[in-house]
């Protein structure tokens, strides 16, 4: 009997049809236990019981869909999971224990020793590292481009080349790669895209309707949103989210605790009315930083001034984001041994005379958080290759937060207004 081989699934939620974002940012997730709770429970259980053995059997064998074990599943973290994809516009996801583990899932599920990379060179440093130097010992190969040049991307590819990785936008520099385009090419070379959507959120891009085939999540940024847990996800289709990447999370165990998915599945029924008031401030602050004397540049993809403004407003549904870049120009002083110390001492200024904002190189909080990248972030890197990737030491990233924006601004001129410029 065709029905008697049909899977057990677990329950859905009744929502309407074609409900939007804001809707399913609170409403998405698992049907409520039979104590009727209204707020989402946390399960803090590392396995479940079975009514009888046979069930249990049932379950090991993945006849019938049920909680049996948190390293690969557990309701709270199914229904983070289940609101995430919902927002992201995929099937499904999969919750990892951070950013970094979402990424390592990703390439341990979809690549072998032979296989080739064409990632950006402006992703994330630690996704640099990962592919670079842990999966070089494995023999998987990455190329990194340059972000904003498609042609270099295309010629990049290779007859083995199965994942093409882009972050946009970028950071600190706020580069914006075109997605659509980036789709195209790795389609194009039977490659997927993979799109780390940390800065953005589903709030302001959702790159699978520009043609990615992956998702992947820093929670520990804007999902959380108040910088209390680290957290991670990859959505997609249900093909690579159970198919493909749940096998490895079973054997692999880079799970995401309930605890901490309980803390990110609240945080996304705030996520977008915050993503719509910071990226309001830090639109308001990018403005007011490129009036001030002692500012260079300014990197935000909301002015007119960033090099792809047209590209981010369409990718990015009108919105600049929540992160704002600028770089001061260098105090006039003898003791300014050379032009990158005096570029460097003008920054610490800044940053130093700030009382509001936290001095902490995480981003995506309703605190407002300023780092000097060159010296953090990627302080790992030699100067030359800071160069390249366009980080100076006159640069500084701020994270907008809900502070007021007078407040805002006030906290930063007393810095900039007494540069000695
Ligand atoms: C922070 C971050 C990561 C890594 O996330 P963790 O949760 O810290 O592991 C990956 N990508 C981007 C863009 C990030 O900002």
């Amino acid at each position: 009997m065709a029905e008697s081989n049909e899977k057990k699934r677990l329950p859905r939620l009744a929502l309407p049809a074609n409900a939007r974002l804001e809707t399913l940012a609170v409403r998405e997730g698992l049907p409520a236990s039979q104590w009727g709770e209204n707020a989402e429970a946390l399960f803090l259980t590392s396995s479940f019981t079975h009514p009888d053995a046979a069930t249990a059997a049932a379950r090991f064998a993945g006849e019938e869909e049920a909680f049996v074990y948190s390293r690969f599943t557990n309701p709270t973290t199914m229904m983070f999971e289940r609101r995430l994809a919902a927002l992201e516009g995929t099937e499904a996801a999969i919750a990892t224990s951070s950013g970094m583990s979402a990424i390592l899932l990703m390439i341990m599920g979809l690549l072998k020793s032979g296989d080739h990379v064409v990632c950006s060179r402006s992703v994330f440093g630690a996704t640099i590292i990962l592919l670079e130097r842990e999966f070089g010992k494995f023999g998987v190969e990455t190329t990194f481009v340059s972000q904003t040049d498609i042609g270099a991307w295309r010629a990049a590819i290779k007859p083995h080349t199965k994942l093409l990785f882009a972050e946009t936008p970028s950071n600190p520099t706020t580069e914006v790669c075109d997605i659509a385009q980036l789709a195209d090419i790795a389609h194009g070379a039977g490659a997927l895209l993979a799109v780390d959507n940390c800065f953005c959120t589903p709030a302001l891009q959702q790159p699978v309707k520009m043609g990615a085939d992956l998702i992947i999540h820093s929670g520990t940024k804007y999902l959380d949103g108040q910088g209390r847990v680290v957290a991670g996800a990859i959505c997609g289709s249900d093909q690579l989210i159970n198919g493909t990447f749940m096998p490895v999370m079973r054997g692999a165990g880079m799970s995401l605790s309930p605890f901490n998915a309980w803390v990110v599945l609240k945080g996304l029924e705030t996520l977008s009315i915050r993503m719509a008031a910071q990226s309001a401030n830090a639109m308001k602050l990018a403005q007011w930083l490129e009036q001030q004397p002692a500012i260079d540049r300014v990197y935000y993809p909301g002015l007119p001034s960033h090099p792809q403004h047209a590209l981010a407003m369409k990718q990015q549904n009108g919105s600049g984001g929540a992160v704002v870049t600028f770089t001061v120009k260098p105090v006039q002083g003898a003791d300014a041994v050379d032009k990158q110390q005096a570029l460097r001492m003008a920054a610490f200024h800044v940053i130093d005379c700030t009382k509001l904002c936290s001095i902490t190189a995480n981003l995506g909080d309703t605190k407002t958080l300023i780092t000097h990248p060159a010296s953090t972030s990627h302080g790992r890197l030699s100067e030359d290759q800071r160069l390249a990737a366009g980080i100076t030491q006159a640069m500084i990233r701020v994270s907008v937060g809900l502070e007021h924006i007078d407040d805002l601004t006030a906290d930063l001129a007393c810095g900039l207004d007494s540069l000695n410029i």
